[in-house]
């Protein structure tokens, strides 16, 4: 079996295994919250309130974000790390299809990958 070919079946394979995944990425802020009073405001020693855990994606045009409780963030991690995997996997995909292109072994795809 010609080399490419066998990489996209490879690839295609891998696919079926990824997930769970999300993509973004999350920052963690410190805020004030405005009261006067509050230890936030303090004028020598301010004490922000936080850390909050924010995660920020874009699907398409539309970015969006969302507040991750702290217990949610180690898992939020893991697949913020598995959406770089099926980035990485769809990409190589695409160079496989291309690289085959390029040989013009277009109906070759079409039969065997
Ligand atoms: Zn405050």
């Amino acid at each position: 079996m010609e080399g490419e070919i066998r990489k996209i079946q490879d690839l295609k394979a891998q696919l079926l295994k990824i997930g769970p995944f999300h993509p973004g990425k999350i920052t963690t802020q410190y805020i004030r919250c405005g009261k006067k009073d509050c230890r936030c405001n303090h004028p020598k020693n301010p004490q922000k309130h936080g850390p909050y855990y924010i995660l920020s994606y874009s699907i398409g045009k539309k970015t969006s974000t969302v507040f991750l409780k702290e217990h949610e963030v180690p898992e939020a991690q893991k697949w913020l790390e598995g959406y770089h995997g099926f980035k990485n996997t769809v990409e190589a995909l695409v160079t496989a299809y291309v690289n085959l292109a390029k040989k013009g072994r277009w109906k070759m795809a079409g039969r065997h990958a």
